[in-house]
This record gives structure tokens, C-alpha cells and sequence, in this order.
């Protein structure tokens, strides 16, 4: 949907300086299929950083690779400001400004709709695609930037955290394809990159983990559960909300679960919350009735409310999403 890939390689061949923006809670694809674009476009001779404006989770600390920026105030202009897997302004909350600063905007992405508030030049988005990094992936190759290290690390970061190390239902064919190309690159190790994404997590935050699964709370004969992750809980173990990625996805392993779902208190009357579906449920259209969004078996929404009040609003909503197969 949108512009062709080819096109966008072209209009962004003939640019100088390019302004990267992953969506706001960033997370593996968002960040490293920015860092890859970011890092090929600097190897063809391009100016171009990715902007931030929250501190990167630890776990994906390595998809960094000296490229993030935290103020462009002292640039003038960029050619064109990028959006990243996701579209909106709400979605790079906090870089308005900057946002700004590109003569021409434009927008990958690979959710099923590109929000409208936002004037896009050219913008593309795939909802077939499991991870921007894919598209990401085949764009470096029509800039005609070579596949570096980093970059392999990043795309192949991308990829396993956005179809849950292959196992969601949007892995495809070409999300091997391209996974099985990076194993081409020199020193290319796809357990290391694992390792630096899932095996550096502190005891802390299992014992977290832990206490949420305790109190799942389950409906319709245990088709839908919800988890709640407190303020309160994380003080308690010292842990970041960032922390708490993963936890959704435990809650879909139990057997029956069909919706899962994580209500994230994140400030006092703001709550973030994660659905899941297992491979029949539509949690996106939940997601979208409370004004989030994301893909079919995988979306969520932001909520100005506590979260036992998120609560009451989500379970009619959810039970009905696991009663009502797609
Ligand atoms: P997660 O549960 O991993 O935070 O998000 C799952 C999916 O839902 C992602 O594809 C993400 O883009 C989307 N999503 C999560 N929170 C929001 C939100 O507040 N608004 C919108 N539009 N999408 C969201
Ligand atoms: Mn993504």
C-alpha cells in the first residue's frame, strides 16, 4: 500500500540529510530497522541519526551504534524526516519539533493503516510484512548500501523480536528468506544477538514477572486473561516498565488462552495496554475501539484512566474478541 520501494529508494538517493523516527516505547524492530537505515545511508555518504527522546531499553542496547540523537537544534534542516514502523504523530510523542525539521516527510511501516493526521510526500507500509526491518532489509539493497555487521545484527534484531523468534503467525517465507541471507555476512552470529536481547534480564525482573502471572485473572471458560503490571509492583522490584516486555507473550503460551492481555499502569491515570491473540481472535479492532491500534493478533492502546477502571472497559471487549473467531 502506498509508494513502491524502488521509488522511495530513489527519492532518498537524490537527498543529503535524513531524520529517522522509531515510534514512541520503542522496541526491537522500531529501533533496529532504524539503526540499519541510519548506518547504510551514513555508508553512501548521507547525513542521518535517529531521533529519540526516551533512553533506549537495556536489552537493546547494542542496536545503538553511534547513531541516535536527543537534540537537533543546532541543525538547520534535514531533507526529510522518516517515520519507522508506525505511522502518526501521536506514535513520536515529545519530537514534534523536530519531526519539523524535514523538508519532506515520509513513512514505512508495516501496520494495515497509515494514520492521517499527518501529511506524508511518499509513505509505504506492508501489512503482510512481520518486521519493518524486512522492508528495511530490501530497501538498503535498492540504495545499494552493503549489508554491514551492524546492520546485519540490527535487521536480524528487528525480525526476532517482532515475530517472537519466528513463532507468531506473520513469520513468512521471506522473513526467512531474508533472515537466512544474514548468516552470508562476515562474523554474522544470530545467538549472540539473541543472547544480548534475551538472556541479560536481572533476577528482579523474573520475580516481577512472576507476581503478575500469579494474579492473572481469567474469563470465558479461560479463553481471555489479564495480567496487571502496577506502579506499586514495580517498585517493589526495583524494575523499569520496559521490563515488562515478554510478559504478554508468556500469558499466550497457557493453553486455552486465546486473548491475552497486559494493563501496564505507566503514570497515575495512564495505562499501556498489550493485546494478543493466539491465531483466531481479532485483537486489533479492540485495540482500535479504544484508540490504539496494530495488527491482528498483536495491538494495543493507551488509556487516560487507572487500571482497574482500563479493566472493566477492556474484559466485555475482550471476551466478545475471543468469542468471535477471525
Ligand atoms: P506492544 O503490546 O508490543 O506494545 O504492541 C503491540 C502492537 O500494538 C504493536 O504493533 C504496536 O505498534 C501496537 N500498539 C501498542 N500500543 C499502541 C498504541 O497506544 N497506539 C497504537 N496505535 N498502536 C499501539
Ligand atoms: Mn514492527
Amino acid at each position: 500500500m502506498g509508494d513502491s520501494l524502488r521509488n522511495i529508494a530513489n527519492t532518498i538517493k537524490d537527498l543529503d540529510s535524513i531524520l529517522i523516527f522509531p515510534h514512541i516505547n520503542m522496541d526491537g524492530d522500531s529501533l533496529g530497522a532504524s539503526t540499519a537505515l541510519c548506518l547504510a545511508l551514513r555508508s553512501i555518504g548521507k547525513k542521518s541519526y535517529v531521533m529519540l527522546d526516551e533512553e533506549i531499553p537495556e536489552n537493546l542496547d547494542f542496536l545503538e551504534c553511534g547513531c541516535s540523537i536527543y537534540d537537533v537544534d543546532s541543525y538547520d534542516r534535514f531533507d526529510l524526516s522518516l517515520q519507522i514502523d508506525s505511522s502518526g504523530m501521536n506514535r513520536i510523542l515529545g519530537r514534534e519539533a523536530a519531526w519539523e525539521k524535514g523538508k519532506i516527510k515520509g513513512c514505512i511501516d508495516h501496520h494495515p493503516t497509515v494514520k492521517q493526521d499527518v501529511y506524508y510526500d511518499f509513505y509505504l507500509t506492508e501489512p503482510e510484512t512481520a518486521a519493518t526491518g524486512e522492508i528495511i532489509y530490501r530497501l538498503i539493497k535498492y540504495l545499494g548500501a552493503e549489508i554491514t555487521l551492524d546492520i546485519a545484527n540490527c535487521i536480524f534484531a528487528a525480525i526476532v523480536t517482532d515475530t517472537g523468534n519466528f513463532q507468531y503467525s506473520n513469520t513468512t517465507r521471506q522473513t526467512h528468506e531474508i533472515t537466512a541471507e544474514l548468516y552470508d555476512i562476515k562474523d554474522f552470529n544470530a545467538k549472540i544477538v539473541s543472547a544480548l536481547i534475551y538472556e541479560r534480564r536481572s533476577k528482579d525482573s523474573i520475580m516481577m514477572e512472576g507476581e503478575v502471572l500469579s494474579n492473572l485473572e481469567f474469563f470465558s471458560e479461560g479463553k481471555v486473561a489479564i495480567g496487571t503490571l502496577t506502579q506499586d509492583i514495580l517498585t517493589k522490584y526495583g524494575c523499569m516498565m520496559n521490563e515488562s516486555e515478554g510478559i504478554v507473550q508468556r500469558i499466550m503460551t497457557i493453553e486455552g488462552v486465546e486473548v491475552g492481555c497486559l494493563i501496564k499502569e505507566d503514570d497515575s491515570n495512564l495505562v499501556r495496554v498489550s493485546l494478543r491473540a493466539k491465531h483466531k481472535a481479532n485483537v486489533a479492532v479492540v485495540a482500535t475501539k479504544f484508540g490504539g491500534g496494530g495488527h491482528l493478533r498483536a495491538a494495543g492502546c493507551t488509556m487516560y484512566i487507572s487500571p482497574q477502571e482500563a479493566k472493566k472497559h477492556l474484559i466485555p471487549e475482550l471476551i466478545q474478541a475471543a468469542e468471535t473467531y477471525v
